[in-house]
């Protein structure tokens, strides 16, 4: 699996295991750590441990990565016994992706707005 990594990404080093995280899920597909700057009382991120730049990189040949990727925000969600929660993608910059490894936010604990800004 760590050949699907990237060598200088910075998600890629936290599968590797060469930067430290608060994982609270993994699996051969995914990797689920607390986000270093929450933005809600649970923030998690949920990566794919194959390194894809952004969701619209992906085609319907990345089926599997994203099923697993979904698969895998609801297990935390699960084992985090979360109820209420939203999960959130930014694609590209202008978007708000500041790291560009897909990634989706599970975030819970407070009331959330909408439509989000
Ligand atoms: P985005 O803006 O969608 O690219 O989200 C990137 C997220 O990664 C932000 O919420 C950051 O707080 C988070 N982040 C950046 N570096 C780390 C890190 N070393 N460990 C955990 N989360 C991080």
């Amino acid at each position: 699996m760590a050949s699907d990594t990237k060598p200088d990404c910075l998600f890629c080093k936290i599968i590797r295991k060469e930067i430290p995280a608060e994982i609270v899920f993994e699996d051969d597909t995914v990797l689920a750590f607390r986000d270093i700057a929450p933005k809600a009382p649970t923030h998690v991120l949920v990566i794919p441990k194959r390194h894809v730049d952004r969701l619209s990189d992906t085609t319907r040949a990345d089926e599997p990565l994203l099923g697993n990727l979904v698969a895998g925000v609801t297990e935390v969600a699960r084992k985090l016994d979360l109820d209420d929660y939203r999960v959130v993608v930014n694609n590209g910059a202008g978007a708000g992706q500041v790291v560009f490894h897909i990634h989706v936010h599970l975030m819970a604990g407070r009331h959330f707005k909408w439509p989000a800004g």
